[in-house]
């Protein structure tokens, strides 16, 4: 087996699959309110052509997957295809980000079908700054659902919070008290310039800023090292003294934390990107609707390895082309 090592010697052994570019919600800094027409049914992969790249890069080391979207609990099919990327050979994790709408329903399911570990993305513990972010008054169905989670087992459970200046920092606060009574890990990730490049000029605020302000208010929180407590991905981890939660920032644009980069990301209509912040993309669907070869797909694989670019250079990129909304990436 060769691995899926790249040009600059990174190996890549984690895929975020998004099974959908459809969504119930608007986040203000990942979808336009209204005007978004949605890749047809027929462009977007099958749950089979998304298993066969699953199965033909595991093969060749890839081994966690992460399920997102637009909202992967929209797509119908959702908890047997979950169940069958678990029986992949070499798969050894399965996440998945969700919105939690749904979530209270599905919970015990996706439990059921192998699924361990899931995102909540949730930007406010305030329902109705939380329904001017996500343009939707849908609170309630949110925290019912992070509930459910707990219940069925899903620990820890990790909450996304992407914090904009002037619109939620000011419960960072909050989000980092939930910490002191629930075993949750809140991550705060950076505001990325995906869409809507206006809006992140104003609402941008880098972590050391929200560190900071934190800190003045809980004192000094402990940095946590190794995998085993959380320490993962591009990621910062603290616990307040005594707290069972975990607090993690997600720098995702003050630092860059390519050099350990080991992902990759399969959009919904078949093309693997080798970087959230890169225009590259190779199209895989083509291929398997022509009957291509397992050697076929490895060797698409390959050629993402060959033109994963070595750093984001989000710096670099003109305003007008970092309009690729999230939602087709899957964050
Ligand atoms: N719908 C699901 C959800 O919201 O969890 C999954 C897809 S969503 C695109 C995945 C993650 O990307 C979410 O946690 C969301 O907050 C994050 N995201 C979307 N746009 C972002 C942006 N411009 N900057 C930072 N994070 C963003
Ligand atoms: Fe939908 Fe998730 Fe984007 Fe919000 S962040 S609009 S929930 S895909």
């Amino acid at each position: 087996m060769q691995p899926l090592v790249d040009a600059y010697q990174r190996e890549i052994t984690y895929m975020r699959v998004s099974i959908t570019d459809r969504c119930n919600l608007r986040c203000v800094y990942c979808m336009p309110e209204e005007g978004l027409e949605w890749t047809p049914s027929d462009e977007i992969l099958s749950y089979d052509e998304l298993l066969r790249i699953i199965t033909v890069a595991a093969r060749r080391g890839l081994r966690k997957i992460r399920i997102t979207g637009g909202e992967p609990l929209v797509r119908k099919g959702v908890v047997e295809f979950i169940d069958r990327v678990h029986r992949v050979p070499g798969i050894e994790e399965i996440a998945l980000t969700t919105n939690a709408v749904f979530l209270k329903d599905m919970a015990a399911d996706l439990f059921k079908a192998g699924l361990r570990g899931i995102n909540i993305s949730i930007d406010s513990l305030n329902p109705d700054t939380f329904a001017k972010i996500v343009r939707r008054d849908i609170f309630h169905k949110v925290w019912e659902g992070i509930e459910e989670a707990e219940r069925v087992g899903f620990t820890p459970l990790k909450l996304n919070v992407v914090l904009q200046q002037g619109v939620n920092d000011h419960e960072a606060i909050d989000f980092v008290n939930l910490t002191r009574t629930k075993p949750y890990h809140v991550r705060f990730i950076e505001y990325m310039p995906c869409a809507n490049w206006d809006t992140w000029v104003k609402t941008y605020k880098p972590f050391q800023a929200v560190v900071d302000e934190v800190e003045t208010m809980t004192g000094k929180m402990i940095p946590i090292n190794g995998a085993n407590e959380g320490n993962t991905g591009p990621a910062e981890n603290f616990r307040i003294p005594g707290a069972p939660g975990i607090v993690g920032f997600i720098h995702a644009v003050s630092h860059d934390f390519c050099d350990t980069c080991n992902r990759v990301r399969l959009t919904a209509d078949g093309q693997v990107r080798p970087c959230l912040f890169s225009e590259i993309a190779v199209d895989f669907r083509n291929a398997l609707r022509n009957g291509c070869s397992d050697e076929e797909i490895e060797g698409l694989l390959d050629q993402v390895l060959y033109v994963k670019p070595e750093y984001h250079e989000l710096d670099m990129i003109p305003e007008e082309k970092k309009l690729t909304t999230m939602v087709n990436l899957g964050g």
